[in-house]
């Protein structure tokens, strides 16, 4: 049975007052919801704040790691171990804006899945096109290649322990979101390149949709087969509008 899992992504953003009464509206919002797991990733100097805050209730996870799975001198760094130790259950890794304008490969992405499973977090690992790769055909030539590097390096076992968020690079953020069938499309496709590895492992893997999703187009996008929740940016900034997503999901349940 895959529950269905619901993240904010809170980027960067937000002053020490927002962030409190972002977390605390979503926190009061949680009690009615069933059948949801629910996340939250602040930025990193907010994690402990919004942590101690939100208790067990909700997790709580971060956007980014180093690749360096152990201390030493990398200015400006956060290890794995440290985000465990402040007590983050996730680690979103390759989102689309890391890949674009940080320049993060997929070889350096399997890596960071691979630091942030050793540190004991559960990486959060985004894949997705550009607008120019999908109207030129080749949607599933770039998403395989971005789960191919992690499967490689990792080995398909790891899917057991991680969440793929399917992120169509033209739907961050535009308010224009991948219609349900070309979601599942691709939600398919990704189950299907990893069930060709192990059909078990695939058949238990959580398939987050990212991109522009809303209150009013959750349900459907949800409803999908192979969509088991969402990665959400914009509207988890607005505690009603995150819950309300998170209320879709719990409706439309697990599978
Ligand atoms: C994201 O940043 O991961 C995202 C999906 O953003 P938005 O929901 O704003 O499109």
């Amino acid at each position: 049975m895959r529950t269905p899992v619901v993240i904010g992504n809170w980027k960067m953003n937000g002053t020490l007052a927002e962030v409190d009464a972002l977390a605390q509206g979503v926190l009061a919002g949680l009690a009615g919801l069933a059948g949801v797991e629910v996340g939250v990733c602040p930025s990193f100097v907010h994690i402990a704040r919004v942590r101690d805050q939100v208790g067990p209730a909700l997790g709580v996870g971060a956007q980014n790691l180093a690749v360096q799975p152990a201390a030493g001198a990398y200015t400006g760094e956060v290890a794995g171990f440290m985000l465990k130790e402040l007590g983050c259950a996730y680690v979103i890794v390759g989102h689309s804006e890391r890949r674009s304008l940080f320049g993060e490969t997929s070889v350096l992405v399997a890596e960071k899945v691979a630091v942030a499973l050793d540190a004991g977090l559960t990486p959060v690992l985004c894949v997705g096109e550009t607008l120019e790769e999908r109207e030129s055909g080749a949607t599933e030539a770039v998403v395989g290649e971005q789960l191919d590097a992690v499967l490689d390096r990792c080995g398909v076992a790891v899917f057991s322990r991680l969440i793929v968020a399917y992120e169509p690079v033209w739907a961050i953020g535009t308010g224009r979101t991948a219609s349900p069938g070309q979601a599942q499309a691709v939600h398919a496709f990704i189950r299907g390149r990893v069930a060709a590895r192990d059909a078990a492992v695939a058949q238990s893997l959580r398939i987050q949709y990212g991109g522009s999703v809303k209150p009013d187009n959750a349900v459907e996008l949800f409803s999908q087969p192979d969509i088991d929740g969402g990665l959400i940016g914009g509207a988890s900034l607005k505690a009603a509008d995150f819950l309300a997503i998170c209320g879709a999901a719990a409706q439309v349940g697990g599978r």
